[in-house]
């Protein structure tokens, strides 16, 4: 039997945001080492999307595959429910570290769109302990914060395409995304929309739901540090809980190990996830603060309400642990320092294409804005035969590479953006 059947895939697996009847073209990866994909074929792609910004570390490391295989050892699951175990708690005395100190109430959960569903319902639940009707949330135009139900109904209301599920969701109120970028001067006009909105609502508003400086999925922009400042100080006048989502941003991948730390505030709840087990296991975390915390405790329940099957899990745990180790004993704030500098000096000259809107960086996070929308099936023949591994959707064609990636392999990332956009250009 072959190893892969791309006709059997094509019939019967659905792919993340893909036709069951007219799929788009997809790719046999059958092993993955350092910063590069092993196509069926044998070819070698070198990685640019670190798996959508999990696998800062690069694939099949030694150190994570030593954990996993450790913990595989002892138990790959047991229940959290009365139970508890060793994995489970080094990853979270690890988190505490790591996270602003007032952040110590941790909730372990399966992936990143549930870490969302669980800060929603913390901060519903916190407003319900005190006896107000605080149901409703802001959130921003182009943000993103996941797939399912209470994660969509605060992700851009066009992009996720809110009218397929109308009357399904509960109303929230949307704000403009902050337009003075992260490298700009910041003027306190950037705050109207908020405020308007706060104004009038904010003894409806339970809390409000934002990516720290820079929105990923939603359109890759990047924001300044000023706007989330500004977000928390209102946050706090209004009495309106503040969940950060760093599920995209956390661990280094912005220069900073925590994006909210470029602006100096601390979100009353976190999202983690993504990059959280280096990109080998789903897992994600809600952290919250002691007040919180037992406010929920208090309120008519008596306890948060949410338990899922697989919380906890300890192979995921300890993998996170392992990763954090990892990253915490590396040199990541130079690796991702260069890789910035060299995004920089690589695709910043773009900017002068006339096909290009912008181009922006942040960090290990390259973003080239088209505009138009761009063909993703051809762009990605192009990179897969040029050797490289890049996803672009609608106008965006970006990296994200895993941190160790080497100076030479990121040239050849930026190297076949550059043939491609100048090539679109000569259309
Ligand atoms: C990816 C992402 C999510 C959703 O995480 P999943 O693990 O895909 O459910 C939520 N918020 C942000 C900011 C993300 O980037």
């Amino acid at each position: 039997m072959k190893l892969y059947d791309i006709n059997f895939d094509s019939k019967h697996i659905w792919h993340p945001y893909t036709s069951m009847t007219s799929p788009m073209p997809i790719y046999p990866i059958v092993g993955a080492s350092g910063v590069e994909l092993e196509l069926a074929d044998g070819r070698k792609l070198i990685d640019g999307m670190s798996s959508w910004w999990s696998a800062i570390h690069g694939y099949n490391h030694p150190i994570l595959n030593q954990a996993a295989i450790q913990q595989l050892m002892k138990m790959s699951h047991v229940m959290f429910g009365g139970i508890t175990h060793p994995a489970a708690i080094n990853l979270c005395r690890k988190l505490i570290d790591i996270t602003d100190n007032k952040l110590e109430c941790i909730f372990l959960a399966d992936s990143g769109s549930v870490a969302v569903e669980v800060a929603l319902k913390m901060a519903l639940q916190y407003w319900q302990s005190l006896g107000k009707k605080k149901c409703h949330f802001v959130a921003l135009e182009g943000g993103y914060h996941g797939d399912t139900f209470g994660a969509m109904s605060v992700c851009d209301p066009n992009n996720s395409m809110h009218s397929l599920y109308e009357g399904y969701f509960s109303k929230n109120f949307f704000i403009q995304a902050p337009k003075y970028s992260f490298y700009e001067k910041w003027y306190p006009d950037d705050l109207i929309s908020l405020k308007k909105i706060l104004n009038k609502y904010a003894d409806k508003i339970a809390a409000i739901i934002i990516e720290p400086i820079v929105q990923g999925a939603g359109g890759m922009r990047i924001y300044n540090s000023n706007y989330l400042a500004s977000v928390r100080k209102l946050c706090n006048d209004y009495h309106i809980l503040l969940i950060a989502d760093e599920i995209a941003t956390g661990f280094g991948r912005t220069g900073k190990l925590f994006a909210c730390e470029h602006s100096k505030i601390t979100p009353d709840i976190l999202c983690l996830g993504k990059a959280l087990t280096g990109g080998y296991l789903t897992l994600s975390v809600t952290i919250t603060n002691r007040h919180i915390a037992d406010t929920i405790s208090k309120g008519k329940a008596g306890c948060f309400m949410h338990g899922p099957t697989f919380m906890g899990n300890p192979l995921s745990c300890a993998i996170a642990a392992a990763s954090i180790t990892l990253l915490m004993n590396s040199p990541w704030e130079k690796l991702v320092k260069d890789i910035e500098i060299q995004l920089m000096t690589e695709l910043f000259p773009l900017k002068d294409q006339p096909q290009v809107a912008d181009v922006r960086v942040l960090g290990a996070i390259g973003v080239v804005e088209m505009k138009m929308p761009v063909n993703v099936p051809e762009l990605q023949r192009y990179f897969v035969a040029k050797g490289v591994w890049i996803r672009p959707f609608g106008k965006l064609i970006y990296l994200m590479p895993p941190y160790i990636i080497t100076n030479k392999q990121l040239s050849k990332l930026t190297q076949a953006i550059r043939d491609i956009v100048i090539k679109q250009n000569n259309k």
